[in-house]
């Protein structure tokens, strides 16, 4: 079997995938900023994530996944100038940033959910981590690559790049980087490339705290540095993000880890495209209008349908959302449900699969391996369940649900409850029950459940997304 395979933009190939410890493997992704809801766009980045992980699971590793909630320091500029974002909300709606933060915060989970994105092992607010900021921020100090002025205390961009002044990840220069933004510039600063890393004397900031250079609040960038260090270590594996990060944001998470560290910050810089409008055009917040996920649910879709939408496309190249295509990927998601609903016991028992299923297998793990192919994966899939119809031979189960693992779609779960209403209603609503405590975490409750269940003759078996019900002795 090929090593698995991924496109890392700070070399801008597709390079074999070598994490520091394995099988174990670190991933941070940059998560929502919480002052409106995630559009689809936002979804795709995070779906895409999810599928990058579970895709590495299927390749035998084993992933520590740490993503932030931004609730302070993005400014309506990617830079330093404008109004903080979560701070802008709550002025308009006349709540406080942290009502605004947990509103929008909730309204991701609950979306992530729908769309099974797992959540991550670490889903840290930057506002819980001011300490660890400004402990950063000290490092980075006493290395000499910032300084401190009335207004904030700096990155000093032009020591840190020395003298070719090149961007690692972008690979623009510091006046590229710059051209085309008109940005108010700190007058304090050494040099219009330096960003803040910690923001003083702005007395309209709602959220402040105390620190060793006065009262103030961080810049956007540093959270993401002193968080993903504290719960990932000084190097991580893999680092996510859409596109639009690679010039500002990640930039400055290197420059900003590595001064303070000396070690690498990241080994795998994967970014993903947009999901467009149309053409060139990015669904983006600030267009005003934006679809969600809640439209499309409206509109009659299945949440998942849109998963299987996004599955379909390379996370690398852009993808033009439109309803004909989200149709088209709900044609196959039904497919596969019909599949599961409708599958007997004694194929959906049978310990092995056909031997014809096996390279089947390979093909969709090659596929996820190169670089993540999702629509060949996804074709794979399609084909395999075409040709257990055509075959008559539908002992492909444990094939199939391995697959899933990766789609995502649940296809045990469809089976269980398209089979529900064959349970005795006692036995449908224990598990009922057990389903919804497991997807709360609620373990304890989950194995109580497991106990009554086993009492009354079933026997259980979960696997890390679904269960399964079966009469004992069956
Ligand atoms: P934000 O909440 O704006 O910080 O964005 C959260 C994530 O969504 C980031 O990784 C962005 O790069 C990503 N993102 C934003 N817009 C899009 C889009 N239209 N398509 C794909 N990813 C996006
Ligand atoms: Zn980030």
């Amino acid at each position: 079997m090929k090593p698995f395979q991924i496109f890392n933009t700070l070399s801008r190939t597709v390079e074999e995938f070598r994490p520091l410890n394995p099988p174990n493997v670190t991933l941070y992704s940059c998560g929502p900023t919480v002052y409106l809801p995630q559009h689809l766009g936002n979804m795709r980045a995070f779906l895409f994530v999810d599928v990058l992980k579970r895709a590495l699971r299927l390749a035998g590793y084993r992933v520590r996944h740490a993503m932030n909630i931004t609730d302070v320091g993005h400014m309506t500029s990617d830079e330093d100038a404008g109004e903080d974002k979560v701070e802008r909300t709550a002025r308009a709606e006349g709540k406080s940033p942290r009502e605004v933060a947990d509103y929008y915060t909730e309204l991701f989970l609950h979306d992530i959910d729908l769309l099974r994105i797992e959540r991550p092992d670490v889903l840290c607010r930057a506002t819980d981590h001011i300490p660890d900021m400004i402990r950063l921020i000290q490092r980075i100090l006493d290395n000499g690559y910032a300084y401190v002025r009335p207004s904030g205390v700096y990155f000093d961009v032009e020591k840190w790049r020395g003298p070719s002044r090149m961007g690692r990840l972008s690979r623009q220069s510091l006046d590229e980087q710059m051209a085309g933004q008109r940005l108010e510039h700190s007058p304090d600063k050494k040099s219009p490339h330096d960003f803040a890393l910690w923001v003083l004397n702005q007395p309209h900031h709602l959220m402040q705290w105390d620190s060793p250079w006065g009262r103030g609040y961080p810049g956007w960038h540093i959270e993401c540095s002193a968080m993903s260090m504290k719960y990932l270590g000084a190097t991580i594996d893999i680092h996510t993000g859409g596109t639009d990060h690679i010039p500002v944001h990640h930039e400055n998470e290197i420059a900003q880890s590595e001064s303070a560290t000396g070690r690498p910050f990241v080994r795998y810089f994967v970014h993903n495209a947009f999901l467009v409008e149309k053409p060139g055009v990015k669904i983006s917040k600030s267009a005003g209008k934006f679809p969600l996920l809640s439209d499309l649910v409206s509109a009659g879709f299945h949440p998942l349908a849109f998963r299987l939408f996004c599955f379909g496309a390379k996370y690398r190249s852009e993808l033009v959302f439109s309803d004909e295509a989200i149709a088209a990927a709900q044609k196959n998601f039904e497919y596969f449900a019909q599949f599961a609903r409708t599958l007997g016991d004694s194929e959906a028992r049978a310990a092995e699969d056909s031997p014809w299923a096996r390279e089947y297998r390979e093909r969709f793990v090659e596929a996820l391996g190169n670089d993540l192919n999702t629509p060949q994966a996804l074709a794979v899939a399609l084909e395999l369940a075409a040709e257990a119809y055509r075959r008559g031979d539908r002992h492909v189960w444990n094939t199939l649900t391995e697959f899933d693992s990766v789609l995502g779609l649940d296809l045990a779960g469809l089976r269980e409850a398209a089979r529900g209403a064959e349970f005795p209603p006692e036995v449908a609503r224990l598990i009922e029950q057990r389903r919804a405590a497991r997807s709360d975490r609620n373990y304890k409750l989950a194995d109580e459940l497991r106990r009554r269940l086993e009492e009354l003759g079933y026997e259980v078996r979960d696997t890390r997304d679904s269960s399964s019900y079966v009469p004992k002795g069956v």
